[in-house]
């Protein structure tokens, strides 16, 4: 498993910085390039983590059959054509054959994916796919809804648009009546 080298990214990030003709000497800089290096380490975990381990321990037998749902998991990301961030809410629902993941489980999924460079597409669709199998599911929806950095600060500048992408697997590709229940509960107003 590759381990990113702190000294080199902090080298680089020196040499980025003289680049854009900034002094990495200069008071406010000079702890930057460590900064930038640690901040990365963290933003690609993601990378030096299995799903499998991640959910662990965490699934317990259930014969409910149920539609389970997390609703409005906090998702930041890196798009990988800009190393910008995009951010926004995930929505995870699926259908238990005999297992269940716990709910926290879910969101450090979400988390194990989020943490590397993405496109919103594929993030989505990993996500989809790592409940599958750590549930053993019948069916697995996700909806992610994000914001785009690159597209708000350059680019276009659509400051308020919002990036909506789905993968339904199982059940909820074969079924219409169950994406329609997962859509509603997803939408419903919280009145907790
Ligand atoms: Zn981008």
């Amino acid at each position: 498993m590759h381990k990113p080298n702190p000294k080199r990214i902090e080298k680089l990030v020196r040499q980025l910085l003289v680049e854009l003709g900034e002094d990495p000497q200069r008071e406010g800089l000079r702890d930057t390039p460590q900064r930038v290096a640690r901040s990365y380490e963290f933003l690609t975990s993601g990378y030096r983590q299995s799903p499998r381990h991640v959910v662990n321990e965490a699934i317990f037998e259930s014969h409910a059959n149920n539609m389970i749902i997390v609703r409005d998991i906090e998702v930041y990301s890196l798009c990988e054509h800009h190393l910008l961030p995009f951010y926004g809410r995930c929505h995870v629902g699926y259908v238990a054959e005999d297992k269940v993941v716990g709910v926290s489980k879910i969101a450090r999924l979400v988390d194990c994916f989020a943490r590397r460079l993405q496109v919103q597409e594929r993030l989505t669709e990993q996500v989809a796919e790592a409940v599958m199998t750590m549930a053993g599911a019948e069916g697995v929806g996700v909806v992610m809804e994000c914001r785009h950095l690159c597209m708000m600060m350059r680019g276009v500048q659509k400051q308020n648009s919002v990036m909506t992408t789905s993968s339904v697997l199982g059940s909820f590709r074969r079924r219409g009546t169950t994406r329609a229940e997962f859509l509603s509960l997803i939408n419903a107003p919280f009145r907790g």
